[in-house]
């Protein structure tokens, strides 16, 4: 057990030498590891295995997704005082402040049961975990790579445990990484909840889909080696990752009332996957593609470079007609798209090591500096905004990372959460909820009393929006004070239509 659990250490050593890390760095992993095991001494998990595994396991996870040493170092502490011997004086003493402070961050983070009998609990649990998101967002992320651990670990605890885990996951951990634009996490996390929540639907799909799976299997293999040749004879660099559709999102595809179990009607059950090195490449691509492999009728290609979605995903999508002229899904991107579907947010420290060893020059720098800011939520409106800002300094002051620490979170008083830029006041949280909504306002509560409309948010209120009976037009003077796009947009909108009659 005991040379187990050094062979596993072992493995993320290496990992961290191949991201670079140097002897001072794994030094002060080791000390952390050393740690762990004596405050977990003697303790097992349900599984069996020594209780230190679950830290590392955790901090592995961390180190696949490219955060930095601190976060990596604070996985693998994470349990050590709620669960093991030492105490937050200890972590102090040894890590220093800014480690001691994540991993009191973390565990606040677990103690917030978020659902529990009553609707108001949980509400004021979403919002202390917003608001310590709001401080370090590193503190979910290694909640993030907590719970995934415990998720991949699910089957040894009794089936009611697993459900009400498995619950939260999908309620509250899936969508909070979907959020974070971390794909890979969100669809893991979906998959493992999936057979333990929905067993009948899970045996339902594994059972029927397994025979459509090989069939498109089949095509894509014989569609690549074709293509791998032409591919190379243009001088392209590329490689075809077969992508099969998960369960748990093939039945949320097949249950649609347009597909309705139909598989025939599923034609990305495996996609083609093309990764190349540049933009240019993609497009290449796409035109190689659809010259040995004609294209669907209709508009069936979709660019979402050009047009990224709202949470920031980039490839182009098209579908070609294949062996037996069945439909052939083809998703093309560049790696470094790829990079940023997968861990989202976290790129985002992967990105300031990098800035901070001297490695990025300007171009990588806004091209980053947009990738990645689209990812996150605050700025789901990026894609519309794209057209309506001209100066794209503007546009790139919109992006910075460093939105971050200028956000706020507020809450409708149902417990919906919403961030918004510093400085927002109702008006802002109207057009934020619905820009219908900017049509009624009449007043707003801020915790329960009347405010004017003016008010600045603070990060933690709740903010109800109170309503007329009719609708009326927007008030000019609150351009004065309204902090974001979309109402500055929505009331000029009004402003101007109404000038016209
Ligand atoms: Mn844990």
């Amino acid at each position: 057990m005991h040379m187990e659990s050094e062979e596993k250490f072992n493995e993320l050593i290496k990992t961290l030498k191949d991201l670079g890390y140097v002897d001072a760095d794994i030094v002060k992993v080791n000390k952390a590891w050393e740690f762990a095991k004596l405050s977990h001494f003697g303790q097992k998990r349900l599984s069996g295995e020594d209780y230190s595994m679950h830290g590392l396991e955790t901090a592995k996870i961390i180190a696949s997704w490219k955060l930095d040493l601190t976060s990596i170092i604070v996985g693998m502490l994470h349990d050590t005082v709620d669960d093991g011997a030492a105490n937050l004086d200890d972590i102090l003493r040894e890590f220093g402040k800014e480690i001691s402070g994540l991993v009191d961050g973390v565990s606040t983070v677990s103690k917030i049961r978020l659902r529990g009998s009553d609707d108001e609990i949980f509400i004021e649990n979403l919002r202390k975990m917003f608001l310590s998101m709001a401080k370090d967002l590193r503190v979910v992320l290694i909640k993030l790579a907590d719970r995934l651990h415990n998720m991949r670990t699910l089957s040894v605890l009794p089936v009611d445990k697993q459900i009400k885990i498995a619950k939260e996951t999908q309620e509250i951990y899936a969508p909070l990484s979907e959020r974070l634009g971390m794909g890979e996490v969100k669809a893991e996390l979906n998959e493992l909840s999936f057979p333990i929540l929905y067993p009948k639907e899970y045996e339902k799909v594994t059972a029927e889909s397994g025979v459509y799976y090989k069939k498109a299997e089949e095509r894509i293999k014989k569609i690549k080696t074709t293509l791998l040749r032409r591919f190379s004879d243009e001088g392209i660099k590329v490689a075809i990752d077969v992508r099969k559709k998960t369960p748990y999102s093939l039945w949320k595809k097949l249950e649609r009332p347009d597909i309705k179990w139909n598989f025939d009607k599923i034609y990305d059950i495996v996609a083609a996957r093309v990764f190349v090195e540049t933009v240019r490449d993609c497009y290449a691509v796409l035109g190689i593609i659809h010259r040995y492999f004609r294209p669907l009728l209709g508009s069936h290609v979709s660019d979402f470079i050009a047009q990224p979605k709202p949470n920031g995903y980039q490839s182009i999508h098209t579908k070609v007609y294949g062996p037996n002229g069945k439909i052939v899904e083809f998703q093309i991107r560049t790696h470094e798209m790829h990079e940023s579907a997968e861990y989202g947010v976290a790129a985002h420290w992967a990105y300031s090591e990098l800035k901070s060893k001297g490695d990025v020059n300007s171009d990588q720098l806004e091209k980053m500096g947009g990738s990645v800011g689209s990812k996150l939520s605050w700025v789901k409106q990026l894609a519309s905004w794209q057209s309506e800002i001209k100066d794209s300094n503007e546009f790139l002051e919109a992006v910075k990372f460093d939105a971050l620490s200028e956000r706020i979170f507020v809450f409708s008083p149902k417990g919906d959460v919403f961030d918004l830029p510093v400085g927002s006041t109702p008006i802002d949280f109207a057009y934020a909820v619905h820009t219908s909504l900017g049509d009624f306002i009449s007043g707003a509560k801020i915790n329960g009393r009347i405010f004017p409309l003016s008010q600045v948010l603070k990060n933690g209120d709740v903010v109800e929006i109170l309503k007329s009976k009719n609708s009326k037009n927007p008030n000019s003077d609150w351009l004065e004070f309204v902090k974001t796009r979309i109402a500055k947009s929505e009331i000029k909108k009004h402003l101007n239509q109404q000038s016209k009659f």
